[in-house]
């Protein structure tokens, strides 16, 4: 086992300015700020974590945590844009228009192992609220690339792991024990996934060995926090090869359980998933909005349409009425899993409830499609679709098409004209009340 360091007496190595790439350029001016104002104050203060990892990188980082001795109350009184935020334990945010900068006391780690009550049963920490020194900081940090600290008194970086080399040669290691350390936290399995996706760093051969006895810990994690993980996983522009990742080390089915068992059998699926995937990082790099909720009724949507069939074979009703009920059992499941929040899911039912309607070419209704404030996104869908070949390719021209047309070609092509005299036969419909999401 190496540098558990319960007690921190280890020294740091201290690579000077002259023997490391990161400049003040590459800091924000807001962190930058803080860093000298508590310098001043007669603090330490150091930048940590991501923003020194990405630096090093050259990966120009845009989010900032520093590490300081000073109280979460004295960092308050030094900025009056500063907010103390977090019951467990307390952090002060300092806000610079839209840019927030997290300043965090240090903290001892939380492996003592006198004290029981700081741990459950199965080794995860739930008590971590300990202000410590520079030096016990380190110990319960995740990897070591994560854990080099920029001290701002002389631009040198505090190197207590290894994790400067580590940076350069790409790994993740995690310090200590990494059977222990995932236990203590089971999402740092999520971490490793998600950093080794976005550096294209490798996992060390032991904590991929830690993982696989340890994947099932997931389910103890709230499912809130799943959530905010799901979001970091899958929103960064890095999305398709994080999937990979994640389902090589049998990740994937923690969180998304009844869709990891239809991937597995089915190449299609596995192929739709992959071109949204792609999609999804497509548009981060170009810089355009992406909605969870696409990807999750992507993730969600063979299990909601195998059950939608079975429905309606129990009960009469529409297909898109089948599949928004389908939708609202598939999602109260994964619920237990990853917490959806309501503004994602209710959107994301209705997204795939429209997909039966891209079917119908003719009269009114089918032309009221375009309007639906759903449509850009279950035109989206289906489009993908049908780039993998699950969605009829002249469908998905016509609803092409129909978008740029005028309003007299789009009449034609909804053959909307009724011929003189004919009669319309009154239409009989069974309405059937989708359940209200709580
Ligand atoms: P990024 O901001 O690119 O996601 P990051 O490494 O800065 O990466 P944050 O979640 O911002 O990640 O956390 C900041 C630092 O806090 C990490 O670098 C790490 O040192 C520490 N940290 C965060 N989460 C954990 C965790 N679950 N276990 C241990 N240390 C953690
Ligand atoms: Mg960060």
């Amino acid at each position: 086992m190496k540098n558990t360091g319960k007690t921190g007496s280890k020294a740091p190595k201290v690579i000077s300015r002259a023997g490391h790439n990161v400049s003040r350029d590459e800091i924000s001016k807001a962190a930058l700020k803080v860093l000298y104002r508590l310098h001043k104050a007669g603090y330490q203060a150091f930048l940590v974590g991501g923003g020194v990892r990405d630096a090093i990188l050259d990966l120009h980082p845009k989010d900032f945590d520093i590490a300081t001795d000073a109280t979460p109350e004295e960092v308050r009184s030094l900025f009056s844009n500063c907010r103390l935020i977090g019951r467990r334990f307390r952090l002060a945010h300092v806000r610079f228009g839209r840019e927030i900068i997290e300043v965090a006391t240090f903290r001892a780690a939380a492996n003592h192992k006198d004290d029981d009550s700081a741990h459950d049963t199965e080794g995860r920490i739930i008590r971590d609220n300990v202000y410590g020194t520079i030096d016990e900081d380190v110990w319960r940090r995740d990897f070591t690339c994560n854990a080099l600290y920029y001290n701002i008194a002389d631009f040198s970086i505090w190197d207590y792991t290894d994790g400067f080399a580590d940076v350069k040669k790409k790994r993740l290691v995690l310090i200590g024990d990494p059977s222990q350390r995932l236990r203590e936290d089971p999402v740092r399995m999520l971490r490793a996934v998600r950093f080794a996706g976005k550096l294209g760093f490798t996992i060390d051969k032991s904590v991929v060995e830690a993982m696989r006895g340890h994947t099932s810990l997931l389910t103890n994690v709230p499912a809130a926090r799943l959530f905010d993980e799901f979001l970091k996983l899958f929103q960064s522009g890095f999305a398709e090869v994080t999937f990979d990742l994640l389902r090589e080390h049998k990740l994937f089915g923690e969180l998304f359980p009844a869709t990891d068992e239809e991937l597995s059998k089915d190449e299609k699926y596995l192929a739709f998933a992959h071109a949204a995937l792609k999609n999804s990082d497509k548009r981060v790099a170009e810089g355009k909005s992406v909605t969870p909720m696409f990807l999750l009724g992507v993730f969600l949507w063979v299990p909601i349409k195998k059950l939608a069939e079975i429905r309606r074979a129990e009960e009469k009703m529409s297909e898109s009425q089948s599949l928004s009920l389908a939708a609202y059992e598939i999602v109260s499941q994964q619920q237990r899993r990853i917490s959806i929040p309501k503004r994602f899911t209710v959107p994301m039912r209705e997204m795939l409830s429209l997909q039966p309607r891209f079917e119908h070419r003719r009269g009114k209704r089918a032309m009221n499609l375009l309007e639906h404030r759903r449509f850009r996104a279950a035109y989206d869908f289906m489009l993908l679709q049908s780039e993998v070949g699950q969605a009829d390719p002249e469908i998905a021209k016509f609803w092409t098409d129909v978008q740029t047309q005028s309003p007299e070609e789009r009449a034609m092509s909804f053959q909307m004209q009724s011929k003189p005299g004919q009669k319309r036969r009154p239409r009989r419909r069974r309405r059937r009340k989708p359940p209200q999401e709580s």
